[in-house]
């Protein structure tokens, strides 16, 4: 669990020299997933509307970490990436605070791109639709094909649909999927979802697929990586629909 709302300059296999933003409560992980696979662990508070929870850091905080942390940062940072513990959209102020670090970065480090790793579940509402749209660099979340492997695997709030996630990832333009593949009774990598999860995809027609499997901590013992042959066999298939795809 990330302690500070910036952490880093990191350095990402995806986005190079990367500051973190956590817009997420630093002492309990709240998120609308409780994915097998979290590096975080279990999810504590699984919700999609998290309204009445007051411990996010309020608006100022996060603009007044990002400020400092960009004045004392004397190396080049490729991408400011709202992620941290949990789903970043969850928070109540998410458009006016994309709306005020696109001000930030215009001001202090106008070479940075900024960027959004989200699991794709808020995507039902127009605000966050139109708020992550404004990013340079929108990568989002899907593991699966349906809904019966979304709900073993991503373990989504009560008020989840697949079908709400699938109609708002196919109201965005230019997005980056990412999906991460594993094995194990309850993992994501069988015929059918793999089948599935492809039909989607070339409906989403995202700009970039990457595909991964575990390769850090998670809290599942029912999940296990997926060898490296098995990520070039999804890539190719992606590939052969014309689907530009990368594995890491
Ligand atoms: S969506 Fe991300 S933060 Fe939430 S449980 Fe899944 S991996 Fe963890």
């Amino acid at each position: 669990m990330k302690q500070t709302i910036v952490y880093g300059p990191v350095l990402s296999r995806r986005l190079g020299v990367s500051l973190g933003i956590n817009l997420l409560p630093r002492v309990k992980k709240i998120c609308s997933l409780d994915c097998l696979y979290c590096e975080c662990g279990w999810t504590q508070i699984l919700t999609k509307n998290p309204k009445n929870i007051n411990t996010f850091p309020n608006k100022n905080e996060i603009k007044e970490a990002i400020v400092e942390k960009l004045l004392e940062t004397n190396i080049n940072i490729e991408h400011i990436t709202f992620a941290g513990n949990g789903e970043p959209t969850l928070h109540p102020d998410f458009p006016t605070i994309v709306n005020e670090i696109i001000k930030i970065r215009d001001e202090l480090s106008p070479q940075s791109k900024i960027a959004i790793l989200s699991n794709s579940t808020t995507l039902n509402n127009k605000d966050i639709r139109d708020s992550i749209s404004k990013l340079d660099v929108k990568i989002m979340k899907l593991d699966v094909g349906n809904e019966e492997t979304f709900i073993k695997y991503n373990r989504p709030a009560k008020e989840i649909h697949f079908s709400d996630v699938i109609s708002g990832l196919l109201q965005m333009d230019d997005i980056i999927i990412q999906s991460l593949f594993a094995n194990g009774k309850s993992g994501n990598y069988n015929e059918k979802n793999i089948s599935d999860w492809i039909n989607l995809i070339i409906k989403i027609k995202p700009k970039l697929v990457q595909v991964y499997s575990l390769d850090r901590l998670y809290p599942s013992d029912e999940i296990i990586p997926l060898p490296r042959e098995k990520l070039i066999e999804i890539q190719t298939k992606l590939l052969e629909n014309k689907i530009k795809a990368q594995v890491f």
